[in-house]
């Protein structure tokens, strides 16, 4: 396999993406970013353990002097890696990070209800990374498309990358070429195929931009592990993918690991130390979804949970619920973790039924898109439960929160 060979994105003085870089290991604090101390501490921690980019939510203008700060303190400490800031909606929130840290990630899309003023405002953000040497990266979700474009396409992969193409575009009509793009699902499927539509449509257009890949909200424990790994391999192996996340509902640290295995398995470098769970995830998963195979064959000598969990990864067989769950970040509302293991704990008779469980209102109802049922926190103790897509519960307090979604489950 031979990996393609995107323009390169700079990151910093140091860092490159794409252009035959090698692949870029990549995660992101679950912090208040205005708590700097914690969120310097798990920079730290998170530089230490192989971090070669970190992102860090910036919910608003009022959390960028707390940014500059924990980017300042880290420079002082001799710390180099490239700092990330995550954006939704605001563009003026954007704008000003794009002075202080190395990169940006926004959705355009989500600058403005008003398509045109959206377009507008990310063109008034590229002139100023382009000014400050930042770079950008241009991440949407599935579930986080914009109106315009599910109209014409449906909330299809195919959706998702004419979507990514027009601020693309807009990038090459500004002359703008520090970007990077992702297109993340939840489902392996969709993921798979809207990274593979866009690098035909960016190939067709003459412009290949690095890509990072990831499966979002893939969950926790072996099978967001396996999730990862079956999604991010099937691209991988076709030489699609720059830089990549393994995003956990675990502390970030766990990710690395996970990321910096999967660099190493498709790469030139000697792996020291196997893993079987994640070798057997990378090596049949994406045959499974590509449908090369209908099974794991018996000579695989895999045990019977190893193969159910790689199999629902791929999308082929369901064996248990499918679970949503984002990683977590600054904007979490509550315990993230041990409430996705409780819903976990009382909802796995549920086969083949999709629960999600999300630590913030502004993106959780968004990025649950494939959900029947979804838990998402709203801040100040507070559950929404929503029922495929709808709220069907508003305010309820989190002791309760639980029991309600077994009720409502139950009942429906
Ligand atoms: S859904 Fe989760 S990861 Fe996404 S912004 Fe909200 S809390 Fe952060």
């Amino acid at each position: 396999m031979e990996r393609r060979k995107p323009k390169h994105v700079r990151v910093g003085d140091d860092l490159l993406i794409g252009g035959g870089a090698p692949i870029v290991v990549q995660t992101m604090c679950n912090t208040h970013t205005s708590d700097v101390q914690a969120s310097l501490g798990q920079c730290r921690r998170l530089a230490a353990a192989g971090a070669q980019m970190i992102r860090l939510t910036v919910p608003g203008l009022q959390d960028v002097p707390a940014l500059k700060e924990i980017h300042r303190s880290l420079r002082e400490e001799g710390c180099k890696v490239p700092l990330v800031a995550d954006i939704h909606f605001s563009s003026d929130t954007a704008i000003e990070c794009a002075k202080v840290v190395e990169k940006v990630r926004i959705n355009p899309g989500n600058f403005h209800p008003d398509h045109e003023t959206a377009r507008r405002k990310f063109a008034e953000f590229l002139r100023v990374c382009k000014e400050h040497g930042t770079a950008v990266r241009v991440g949407l979700n599935h579930g986080s498309l914009g109106k315009y474009i599910t109209e014409l396409y449906g909330n299809t992969p195919f959706a998702m990358a004419k979507a990514a193409m027009e601020w693309l575009d807009m990038c090459v009509e500004e002359d703008f070429f520090n970007v990077v793009v992702s297109l993340k699902a939840s489902n392996t499927v969709v993921m798979v195929q809207a990274y593979r539509e866009l690098v035909k449509m960016m190939q067709e257009s003459g412009n290949v931009f690095p890509l990072h890949v990831g499966v979002t909200e893939a969950g926790n424990g072996d099978a967001g592990r396996i999730k990862s790994c079956v999604g991010i391999a099937s691209l991988l192996r076709e030489g699609i993918g720059d830089t990549i996340r393994v995003s956990l509902t675990e502390d970030p640290e766990k990710e690395i690991p996970v990321a910096a295995y999967l660099a190493k398995y498709f790469s030139t470098e000697t792996i020291a130390e196997r893993n079987p769970l994640l070798d057997a995830a990378i090596e049949w998963g994406p045959r499974l979804l590509d449908r090369e195979i209908d099974e794991i064959p018996e000579s695989a000598g895999l045990g019977e949970y190893l193969r159910d969990e790689i199999m629902q990864a791929a999308r082929r067989r369901f064996y248990r619920p499918e679970y949503i769950a984002c990683p977590g970040c600054g904007r979490t509302m509550y315990r993230l973790e041990d409430t996705f293991e409780e819903v976990k704990r009382r909802t796995l008779h549920l086969k083949g039924m999709v629960i999600a469980v999300m630590g913030c209102i502004v993106n959780g109802p968004g990025e649950m898109a494939d959900a029947d049922w979804g838990y998402v926190g709203e801040g100040g103790g507070r559950v929404s439960i929503y029922h495929r897509g709808e709220p069907v519960l508003r305010h309820v307090p989190d002791s309760e929160a639980i029991d309600k979604l077994l009720e409502l489950i139950e009942a429906a």
